[in-house]
């Protein structure tokens, strides 16, 4: 039977529950111990994927295609387990699995309440990895007292009283906020959000706390005093030189050690420092390079949190700190920004604000032989770039963008020309593709056939591939011998353009094949320059 760790946030959101709680999951897993974990998102939503960049940052693809919260990105990063639907729960998705029950007549008789119709589901899917690992790390999103937060609480607390307070604790995320006038860190705010969590019936039984100064021993000692922790369970957690040093934060407090001993778990192994020194060295890299990122969501960083990680994996992996320029494809003078990079990279996207800086990006990168990397509508403008500039087809677009356009070399299949309901609906998670023989794509991936996820309705249209093979830009990966997946040029050191998300794969010590391609292509341009 698994044991519960349940993370909630308090006083302010952004505070890193998620990397908190995968910090934490990654220290039980060099414990030898098999850990899974659990995003909960209070909001109605069924998922994300209908939600702007703006509101929601990235939206992370499961293998089996849920669009999920960044945060499953961490989970993924940090412990290296893929996640599924099952990692991912809304208060949405909640209550539509009830209400479709109550539908269907399996509650007859009965009135449906959130107490305990909605905590009981939530309690289903909070044990879902219940029979296959050692640990379930749950984490709650919003912070304490939000209305919203409260079934998920609730459930919380029902777990404990259910499973004994042996088998599920709590581990709260807090803020000390340092007061600059007072020249004093505040306890105030943590003691309040404590407070609110009692008033729910939940005691946590670590405070890991955000904090920009360090925490005396005086200080954790009145956080202790007032909250009703342990001194040794008040957690400093400054700000660290990369979320991936967050671990090792922990195990020098012995966080691990404190749960292992309030969970009676057994480790099966020495905790080896291996992962922590890994981080430390690619701290200090011989070498640079300088990839600009050319979207429409530039100024909102957690858009592209996946991207930007797979970039860092990549420049570890080459001893190159990785210096990531973001350029706004609707407002900047691409070229002007584009002269000092070693690489260029166009992330996914929805709409067509921002596209036309996306083709004369493509042109730049094409024309000035810098290394190019495209990614799902980065892949589609490469099309729209190829169709327009080097065939002659001024008006090619995408349908997505001009509905009307004479040559749409970028469409949506007849099975999505039928799609009524946005949500879930594009084409998500894990597909094949077979890479050609002789192909940049299969030198990276050094195999035939690969699986990537995906999330995107419009496709290359393969009325139009023999024509812009003709241009050098040539298919090097199909979907089922019918759609393409990846496109490449012959006449460019590394110009490559996939309709997959390669950054959900990554991992820091297993870049992906396409990002390390572009990092040491970008590295070697930068050496002959
Ligand atoms: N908007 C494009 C589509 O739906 C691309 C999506 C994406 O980049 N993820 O096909």
């Amino acid at each position: 039977m698994s044991k519960f760790i349940i993370i909630t946030g308090g006083v302010v959101s952004s505070l890193g529950k998620g990397i908190s709680g995968a910090s934490i999951g990654k220290l039980l897993q060099l414990n030898g111990l098999k850990v899974n974990m659990i995003k909960c998102d209070p909001y109605i939503n069924v998922d994300p994927g209908t939600m702007s960049p703006y509101q929601h940052g990235e939206v992370f693809v499961t293998t089996d295609g849920a669009e999920a919260d960044l945060d499953l990105g961490h989970y993924e990063r940090f412990l290296d387990v893929n996640m599924t639907r099952a990692n991912t729960n809304t208060a949405g998705s909640i209550y539509q699995t009830v209400i479709d029950k109550e539908r269907r007549g399996e509650y007859l008789g009965a009135t449906v309440q959130v107490i305990p119709h909605i905590t009981n589901e939530i309690k289903r899917r909070f044990t879902a990895f219940e029979n296959e690992v050692d640990v379930s790390i749950i984490e709650i999103g919003g912070t304490v007292g939000d209305i919203e937060s409260l079934p998920f609480l609730e459930a919380a607390r029902q777990l404990r009283l259910e499973k004994g307070p042996k088998n599920v604790i709590c581990v709260h995320v807090t803020l000390v906020p340092y007061i600059a006038v007072a020249q004093e860190l505040k306890t105030k705010p943590t003691q309040h959000s404590v407070n609110k969590l009692r008033e729910v019936g939940i005691e946590p039984s670590m405070l890991i706390c955000r904090t920009e100064k360090p925490l005396s021993l005086h200080l954790r000692e009145k956080i202790s005093l007032f909250c009703s922790v342990p001194t040794q369970a008040v957690i400093e957690c400054a700000d660290a030189k990369s979320i991936y040093h967050v671990p090792e934060n922990f195990y020098k407090q012995k966080v691990d050690e404190q749960i292992i001993d309030l969970l009676g778990l057994t480790p099966k192994q020495k905790v080896d420092p291996k992962w922590f020194e890994f981080f430390d060295k690619a701290m200090t890299p011989s070498k640079s390079v300088k990839i600009a990122v050319a979207g429409k969501y530039s100024e909102l960083q957690d858009a592209y949190k996946s991207i930007s990680e797979a970039l860092r994996h990549a420049g570890m992996n080459n001893d190159a700190k990785v210096e990531i320029v973001f350029v706004n494809t609707e407002k900047d003078n691409v070229e002007e920004k584009l002269k000092t990079a070693d690489g260029i990279l166009i992330p996914g996207g929805f709409g067509g604000r921002g596209v036309d800086g996306k083709i004369a990006t493509i042109k730049y990168a094409r024309e000035h032989k810098i290394p190019f990397l495209g990614i799902c509508l980065g892949m589609q403008c490469t099309v729209i770039e190829a169709a327009r500039n080097l065939c002659g087809l001024h008006d090619a677009n995408s349908t997505e963008f001009d509905p009307t356009t004479k040559d749409p070399v970028v469409d949506l299949t007849p099975q999505q020309k039928n799609v009524v309901y946005k949500g879930g609906t594009m084409r998500l998670g894990n597909y094949t593709a077979d890479l050609e023989e002789g192909s940049l794509a299969r030198k990276l991936y050094g195999k035939d056939q690969i699986v990537e996820r995906h999330r995107h309705r419009y496709e290359f249209n393969p009325a139009y591939v023999k024509q812009l093979r003709d241009t050098g830009l040539k298919v090097s990966g199909w979907h089922e011998g019918v759609l393409p997946e990846i496109v490449e040029r012959t006449d460019h050191p590394y110009f490559i353009a996939v309709q997959f998300h390669p950054e959900f794969g990554s991992r820091p010590l297993r870049p992906h094949p396409l990002f390390d391609g572009l990092i040491k292509a970008g590295l070697k341009r930068k050496e002959n320059k």
